[in-house]
Formats: C-alpha cells, structure tokens, sequence
C-alpha cells in the first residue's frame, strides 16, 4: 500500500477506533502552459504533481458523517443526507460540497467516518482544495459503489466548489487531479473535455515550482475584468465576421484577430492577443513534447510569460523577477507565471540532475533581489487520482 495511504489507515483507526474500509487519493496539479486559456475555451497543458492527499474512511449506521483532517488537527460532524456550509471549519465544505453535488445528480450518499491526510502544500497554487474534491469523490465512489468516470466526477467536483464553497475555479484542477498520468503531461481541450490527450514528460526533467510569496492582489475584479475583455474581443470578431461562427477566443486565429483590430479597443486587442497566441502555443508544446523536445517545450514557457506580461497584463514585479532569475540558471529550460497571475508563482522545467542546484540558486538570488523568502518545490508529472477498498 501506497506510503501516505497506509499512515492515513493507521490516523483513522488512532481518531476513530476502528480500520477503515476504503479509500480516495488524489494530486495536487500544476498549469504547465496555458494562461487564462480556459474560459476562452482554449487548451492546456497541466500535470498532476507527485503529492496527494488521502482520504479513508469506513460506512457507519445512522444519519451522522464525521470528518478529521489530520492537516488541521480538527474534526466536525453533518448530517450527510444535507450539508449546509458551516464557518467554523471552512475545510469541511469542500467534503459537504462534493456530497451536495452528488445528491444534485440523484446520488445518495451515506453515513461514515473519515479522516483526511495529505501532503499537498495549501493555497500555494497548486490545488490542494481540488485534490481534496476529487479524493473525497473516489472515496464516496468506492465506499457507497456508485458508478462515474473520472471526467464526470472532476466537472461535478468543480461544480462542488464553484456552488457549494463558493469560488469560481475552472475545470483544469479538477480535471488533472483525477486525470492525470504519471510522467506525461495532460492536454486539455477546455470546449470539449472528452478530447483529451496526454504528452511524455519523463524523468530527465523536473517542474519546479517558485511561489514568489508576493503580497496576493488576485482580486475578483481584475480576474473578471480580463475575463470580460477577452468575451468582447471574441463578440467583435463574431460581429464582424458572422460566417466564421465565433463564441469564443478559441475560434479565433491571428489573422482573423488582426482583421478585427481596428473594431475593439486597445485593451480588448491586447488581452485577445495573448489567448490566440497562447492557444497556439499550447499546441506547439504538445508537438515539441512528443518529440521529446525540452528546449523547445521550455521556450514556448518562456514565451507565454513574456505574452502574460506584455499583452495580458497579469504579470508582477515578483513574478518577472523570479523568471528572468531562473532563465540564467543553468539547467533551465523555460520558465513562467502559471495560474491566475499578479502574484502567486512560477513554473520551471528544468533539467533532473540540475534541479536541486537550480532551486537553491533561484531562491538565493530571489531573496537577495526581492527581500522575500520564496517558496520552492521540486515535483515530478504524478499520477491521478484513484480510490477502491482497503
Ligand atoms: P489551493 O487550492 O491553491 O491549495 P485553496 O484556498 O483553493 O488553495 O484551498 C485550500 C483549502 O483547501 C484549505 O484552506 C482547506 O480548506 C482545504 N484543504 C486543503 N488541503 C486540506 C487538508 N489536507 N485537510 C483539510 N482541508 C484541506
Ligand atoms: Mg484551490
């Protein structure tokens, strides 16, 4: 049995007092390529990364579900049959979540006891709050046998978070957490998630990831007002040209977009150009990966930084620091922002055997520049979520 599986068994039995029966596991994950390409029904290129978090646990009689995150030394109790979002412990509504959206989609869930362990770093970017989710879900699956393939069960984990807890995630973390494969990275076509595909990522690199630990200004209005700049660049190119039948960046090529420049705004154009070209890059990395390309990978990296910084304006100073800092260490093949922006951090892909040495490196000459101790991780492309009896 899996490491971090069997200390979660032995947690369950010292809160609970019994063995549990079942289990759910899932990854954190990382956007390798593909900024803010999601809700322009764009692509991207993600990874799940090699840390998981666990959830066991066992059916019990009555109406009662009890929950213990060993992460947070705290446990609560709800009624599994109805969970209502409780303040005390914000983390439980993740679980309540997945359970609420179960019951939405006509599947009843039962009472248990189950306690949660993990080793994905929170609110560092890489999703701890999806692989809660999607570890939760497999553990219902497995323990209550209900059937829902995994693509299901990540657009419902995501639904679990956007109604029930209440943040306006995309389908990507959910997605790659209960998708992923190890050493490939996972493309996603976010217009039609049943086209999937998957691209070698082996170990002669590693994903290094820099979290810059900048003061957080991702604030809702400037994530909307990108996300709003982006659907009128799209309604423009629709307006203008009908026959191309637009609803969204996605549909939209370079050329068409320059057709189109002169009818939007300055800002409008701008934020549409990243989506085109990000798109196109996301495929180029797909290719370059099947040839097994790092440098070529690690330059289109390179170059959607350079686009989210220029043309999208979701850059920080932290941020551009830490890339341009990383792309001097040897060893590194590319480097970017990787999620919302204005803060939070970068992802690295970097040569294995140089990887360590890189880290310690940029974090050096980071603290030296910034004065702010960053945060860094070495990951390899990890597996995706799983979950059955114990
Ligand atoms: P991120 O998803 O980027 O890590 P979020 O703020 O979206 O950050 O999600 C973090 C939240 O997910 C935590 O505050 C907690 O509520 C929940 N969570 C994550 N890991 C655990 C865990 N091991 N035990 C309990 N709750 C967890
Ligand atoms: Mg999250």
């Amino acid at each position: 049995m899996d490491a971090l599986i069997t200390r979660a068994v032995s947690e369950f039995s010292d809160i609970f007092g019994e063995k549990p029966s079942h289990f759910g596991d899932a990854p954190g994950r990382v956007e390798v390529i593909g900024n803010h390409t999601d809700y322009n029904h764009g692509f991207i290129l993600a990874s799940a990364i090699d840390r998981r978090l666990a959830v066991v646990g066992r059916p019990v009689d009555g109406e009662t579900a009890r929950v213990y995150s060993r992460t947070f030394n705290s446990g609560a109790s709800f009624r599994a049959a109805d969970p209502v979002k409780m303040k005390e412990n914000p983390w439980v509504n993740y679980i309540m979540g997945v359970i609420w959206q179960l019951r939405n989609k006509g599947v009843k869930v039962g009472a248990f006891d189950a306690m949660i362990l993990g080793d994905v770093p929170l609110g560092a970017g890489l999703s701890s709050s999806a692989a809660l989710e999607v570890a939760t879900a497999f553990f219902l699956r497995a323990m209550n046998g209900f059937s829902m393939d995994p693509i299901a069960i990540a657009v419902n984990c995501q639904a679990a978070e956007n109604n029930f807890v209440g943040m306006n995630c995309g389908i990507l973390d959910q997605f790659a957490s209960a998708m992923a494969q190890p050493e490939r990275l996972v493309f996603l076509d976010c217009r039609n998630l049943d086209a999937y595909s998957y691209y070698p990522l082996g170990s002669a690199v590693k994903l290094v990831i820099a979290n810059t630990k900048a003061p957080h200004v991702l604030v809702d209005g400037a994530y909307n007002r990108l996300r709003e700049a982006c659907f009128r660049a799209a309604r423009i190119c629709a307006e203008k040209f009908p026959e191309k039948r637009v609803t969204h960046l996605r549909d939209v090529d370079p050329e068409l977009l320059d057709a189109c420049k002169n009818a939007m705004g300055e800002e409008d154009y701008r934020r549409a150009h990243h989506i085109v070209t990000e798109n196109a890059r996301v495929l180029a990395g797909a290719e370059a990966l099947t040839r097994g390309d790092y440098k070529g990978m690690g330059g289109l990296m390179t170059a959607s930084h350079a686009s989210s910084r220029d043309w999208f304006g979701n850059s920080a100073t932290e941020l551009d620091a830490m890339v341009d800092l990383a792309l001097e260490i040897p060893g590194c093949y590319g480097a970017r922002l990787s999620g919302g922006g204005f803060g939070g951090a970068t992802i690295n892909l970097v040569e294995s055997d140089k990887a360590e040495d890189f880290a310690q490196t940029l974090a050096d000459r980071y603290r030296e520049k910034i004065r702010i101790e960053p945060e860094i991780h070495l990951f390899k492309a990890g597996a995706g979520a799983g979950g059955g009896a114990l």
